[in-house]
């Protein structure tokens, strides 16, 4: 049983993944059952004066899922499809990454029901803004510390970073994370999923016996994470076929012409539509391609029962929170696909974010190259942790990684015990 409010097909996919992690683990019922539901949960509104004279009233959420290992970091998303139960299972699956990557933060996750690229840049800032009002008793450096992701990006996370100072009367770079650097933020943040996903993949071709620069690779999604990721397996000299958004898809048979790709999205609004160096395909069918990696980068639930007995991929490379549905994932392993899955391979991105947090704190900050080394190595260990516990126990790579992140946040549960 879990609470109704966050009844969704997302958050059910997350419980199912954590019952079958706590029975894999043999997880003391009372912990497990505390795992099972966030730690807070609001629901705000957020007026917002609109630039023709009106307001409009959009619903904003904050989930933190457990602060047990300390205050609780998580994306704050722009999209229409925002809901609460959606959100309460990101914060879930950001509990497992963080504990997975060995940071000292709980899951926490937030989002607006809004079509961002529909407001002008003055209705994002005036909603962003109030939205961080709204939420400002509930963040800070050391409770809650938003992040970007879908629909959001640095000037939201400076718009959402001012705001909060204004509200504390000094300025408070700590409450957010991939900050333009001018404001405290983190050289290689921009970079960092995409990058880490990267050397995800590396580490596993390292491992297994892969040559990059004999595989192919469909990416969906072109946004942060899914433009760094092509652009660093174009450098690893794997031939990136196919890319979509949410403007469409292109393909070409020999691989897409990467820097051509990035100019032509930058002149573009940030979409792919258009490239003249491939041909347009439907966005349904970039998912069916036979490639060797498929790489979601985009919206989560687009792996299910509907489309994965069509996936002709070798490796699914989750760079998405939650592409797969726990029904695929299954039918996934039994068609031999490897998938690595989502809380290891975009984990690079909360963990700079860490890294920012810390030189926030310290008001010191890094060269690019050591947030990179620090990132890679962080990265690497957590694939083999992951590697080591799915051969001795055999299990997939997922239930691996979801066993190393439940595990260590439920061992922390169990150390603090229960506050009557
Ligand atoms: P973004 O807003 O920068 O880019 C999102 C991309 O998805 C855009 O290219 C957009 O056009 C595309 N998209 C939207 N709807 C689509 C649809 N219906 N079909 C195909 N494409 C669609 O977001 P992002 O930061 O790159 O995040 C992408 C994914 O990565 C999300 O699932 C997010 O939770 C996850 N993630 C992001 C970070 C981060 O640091 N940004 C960290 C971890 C995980």
């Amino acid at each position: 049983m879990f609470e109704r409010e966050y009844d969704s097909p997302m958050y059910r996919a997350a419980l199912a993944q954590l019952d079958e992690t706590a029975r894999r683990l043999n997880l003391a019922p009372d912990l497990h059952e505390r795992l099972r539901h966030p730690k807070r949960a609001f629901v705000v509104s957020v007026p917002t004066a609109m630039d023709d004279g009106t307001t409009k009233v959009f619903h904003g959420y904050r989930v933190q899922h457990n602060l047990t290992l300390g205050p609780c970091k998580g994306g704050l998303r722009y999209h229409e499809e925002v809901n609460l139960g959606e959100v309460a299972a990101l914060a879930m699956w950001m509990s497992w990454k963080c504990a997975l990557m060995g940071l000292p933060y709980g899951g926490a996750k937030g989002g607006v029901a809004v079509r961002p690229w529909e407001l002008s840049t003055i209705e994002l800032e005036n909603l962003t803004r109030r939205y961080t009002t709204e939420i400002a008793p509930f963040i800070g450096p050391d409770i809650d510390i938003p992040a970007p992701d879908m629909g959001t990006d640095e000037q939201t996370m400076a718009w959402m970073m001012d705001t909060y100072s204004m509200l504390q009367g000094y300025s408070v770079q700590g409450v957010v994370t991939s900050k333009p650097i001018l404001l405290g933020g983190s050289l290689f943040r921009r970079e960092a999923t995409g990058r880490g996903a990267a050397y995800i993949f590396e580490r596993a071709c390292k491992t297994w016996g892969w040559n990059p620069a004999e595989m192919t690779a469909v990416v969906q999604g072109f946004g942060n994470v899914g433009s760094v990721l092509t652009e660093s397996l174009d450098e690893l000299g794997t031939k990136v076929i196919a890319v979509g958004d949410r403007s469409g898809a292109v393909y070409k048979d020999g691989g897409l012409d990467i820097p051509g790709l990035l100019a032509h999205t930058r002149d573009n609004a940030g979409l792919v539509k258009g490239f003249p160096g491939g041909d347009a395909i439907p966005s349904e069918d970039l998912l069916l391609l036979p490639c060797d990696v498929l790489a979601p980068a985009a919206l989560g639930s687009v792996i299910t029962e509907k489309n994965v007995g069509r996936i002709q991929c070798k490796v699914v490379l989750e760079c998405a929170n939650g592409p797969t549905s726990p029904e695929a994932d299954a039918v996934l392993k039994e068609n031999g696909i490897v998938v690595l899955p989502d809380v290891l391979v975009n984990g690079g991105g909360v963990t700079v974010s860490y890294f920012e947090w810390v030189q926030d704190t310290e008001h010191f900050f890094w060269e690019v190259e050591e947030v990179d080394a620090r990132l890679r190595k962080i990265m690497t260990r957590a694939f083999d942790e992951c590697k080591n516990l799915a051969q001795e126990k055999g299990v997939s790579m997922r239930f691996a990684a979801l066993m190393l992140g439940v595990s260590r946040v439920a061992e922390a549960k169990r150390l603090r015990g229960l506050y009557p």
